[in-house]
């Protein structure tokens, strides 16, 4: 059976259980996430495991990052298998903190990001969203000391922010970005899709098939702009409502008009019934 990780629920246990770590020189590769574990996260653990001799994994659902009318409070949470599949993966830490200990009472600091966090993607439709993760990826940062921080290029626009913040904050942690992990359809695998009816899940994936068929039609000498508008078309007819399908360049997500202003990433947002889902591509 699998070793059941150290549970750290409290600052003095999380320092405890860390000091153990370093004290044998091991290098420590820290994995963020909100729980309600899947593939994707699971992948990100094993690449943090080649990276570094140990690795944290840190769940919490971090309140900062939702506004009020959003799924903070109904946000899947699976302690129980999170757990067992950690051990299975023989994680060595799991930092749980409560929303008391990462926000105590009277807490009243907020980092605040500019540069990829203001690029209007999920920043238009999320204003609160980056100045919650910024802030709780900064205290993740301060509080494990990773040398390695591993996250997915699923969430595109947060991988540049904390990149960069991390970079900008001299936080002396490499950030490492991990391609999406899909189901066999294509979907981009995500914590949110237990919210999908059987009918959404079926035109789910529509979303990666319409970025891929763009990214052919531009590679074949198709005009940018008319794949992207065809490409929203596919997406809306599909029925879901389309926030955004934008064509940025990948390292700085600022527009780009054609594919030699390249590299270029696709970005895209939309509702299917409730659930907002988002996926990328590089092209
Ligand atoms: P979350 O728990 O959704 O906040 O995600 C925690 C980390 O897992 C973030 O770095 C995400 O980008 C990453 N992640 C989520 N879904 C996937 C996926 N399908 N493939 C790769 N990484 C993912």
């Amino acid at each position: 059976m699998a070793r059941t990780p150290v549970v750290a629920r409290t600052l003095p246990a999380l320092h405890r259980a860390l000091d153990k770590i370093r004290a044998r020189n091991a290098r420590v590769a820290l994995v963020p996430t909100m729980g309600a574990l899947h593939e994707g996260h699971l992948t990100l653990v094993r690449q943090a495991k080649r990276r570094c001799e140990k690795v944290v994994v840190s769940i919490f659902v971090n309140p900062t990052q939702f506004a009020p009318h959003e799924d903070f409070s109904t946000y899947p949470r699976t302690w129980k298998t999170d757990l067992a599949k950690l051990a299975d993966e023989k994680v060595d830490l799991i930092w749980n903190p409560d929303v008391k200990t990462m926000y105590p009472d009277g807490f009243a600091t907020r980092i605040s990001c500019e540069g990829p966090a203001i690029a209007d993607l999920e920043d238009r439709y999320r204003p609160h969203f980056f100045g919650g993760v910024a802030t709780v990826v900064g205290k993740l940062f301060i509080q494990c000391k990773p040398d390695v921080a591993v996250f997915g290029q699923k969430d595109f626009q947060q991988l540049r922010v904390v990149t960069q913040m991390a970079r900008d904050l001299d936080l002396g942690v490499k950030v490492v970005g991990i391609p999406t992990v899909r189901e066999r359809d294509g979907l981009a695998m995500s914590s949110r899709n237990v919210y999908l009816s059987p009918e959404e899940r079926r035109i789910a994936p529509t979303l990666y098939r319409t970025m891929k068929d763009c990214a052919r039609q531009l590679r074949d000498g198709g005009d940018l702009k008319t794949a992207m508008a065809e490409g929203a078309a596919a997406i809306s007819n599909a029925g879901f409502a389309l926030d955004y399908f934008e064509a940025r360049h990948a390292d700085t997500l600022a527009p780009i008009a054609s594919l030699s202003e390249g590299p270029i990433r696709f970005l895209v947002a939309a509702k299917i019934g409730t659930t907002r889902l988002i996926d990328n591509i590089g092209v």
